[in-house]
């Protein structure tokens, strides 16, 4: 790519793919997309698509990852060597690794983990295409696939990252505004009874000062809201089409 000062991302006050500052990339969402999982979710956000199957709460091998008092939540985020522009070599990576641990973070406040001692939930992963913001579909993707699974669970998390681009910010960046970006702010919010709760994710790549922040703190969760509402007609539609079926 070019060096980041030659190229303008946001032009006559639009941006490159001609989203307002706070717009989302249209959002996809199908539930119970996977026979074997315990549930699953497949979720498009812009150009991103990711799957993700849910299995358990089940029995926890090797039984001394278990814990006595509580389950084990583990998620694995996988990318596809397809899923970029470059092949990328198959099998975790420090990048794989990170995003798992913060994802995983912020699921277990939302997973009711103390009624399944010894237990084992296992959130897989998969990046079938990315575009920037991949950690953040898959967040979605993943606590819908939970819903699915009947987990029980707190609430929901809903997430979208916050750019700083061209001194502006903007709302779900794509993958340019991503690279030659000013800064990168990924969220996730733990949602009860249709409202914000806490910051379930938060992390920072480059620089804002402290009104910025606070301006894209309130930007996510304006955001994280409508996408929110999406997940929940989501898991809602797959129960009207289940309940007509039975009628036929
Ligand atoms: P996120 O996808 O959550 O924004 P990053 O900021 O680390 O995570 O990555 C931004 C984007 O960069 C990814 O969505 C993907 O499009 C691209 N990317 C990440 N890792 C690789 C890689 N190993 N090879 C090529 N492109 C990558």
């Amino acid at each position: 790519m070019s060096n980041k000062d030659e190229v303008r991302l946001i032009v006559d006050g639009k941006r490159l793919d001609g989203r307002a500052f706070d717009e989302l990339r249209p959002i996809k969402i199908k539930v119970g997309v996977l026979k074997r999982a315990d549930g699953s979710c497949y979720l498009e956000m812009g150009k991103n698509k990711v799957v993700v199957a849910v299995y358990g709460p089940r029995e926890v091998h090797p039984r001394h990852l278990q814990d006595p008092v509580k389950a084990v939540v583990r998620y694995r985020y996988n990318m596809a060597p397809f899923s970029v522009e470059e092949r990328k070599r198959p099998g975790p990576d420090r990048r794989s690794v990170e995003i798992s641990k913060v994802s995983r973070e912020a699921l277990e406040a939302i997973v009711m983990k103390e009624l399944f001692p010894r237990s084992g939930i296992d959130v897989f992963v998969e990046v079938l295409q990315a575009d920037a913001g991949s950690r953040t579909a898959c967040l979605n993707a993943a606590s819908v696939a939970l819903v699915d699974a009947g987990v029980p669970m707190k609430g929901m998390i809903s997430s979208v990252a916050v750019a700083k681009v061209d001194g502006e910010l903007v709302l779900d960046p794509m993958k340019e505004e991503d690279f030659y970006g000013e800064a990168d702010m990924p969220f996730a919010f733990f949602i009860r009874n249709d409202r914000i709760e806490s910051i379930a994710l938060l992390q920072m790549d480059g620089r804002v000062t402290k009104d910025e922040f606070i301006k894209a703190v309130k930007m996510a969760k304006d955001g994280a809201m409508r996408i929110y509402k999406m997940q929940k007609e989501a898991i809602k539609s797959k129960y009207v089409v289940e309940s007509e079926e039975e009628v036929d």
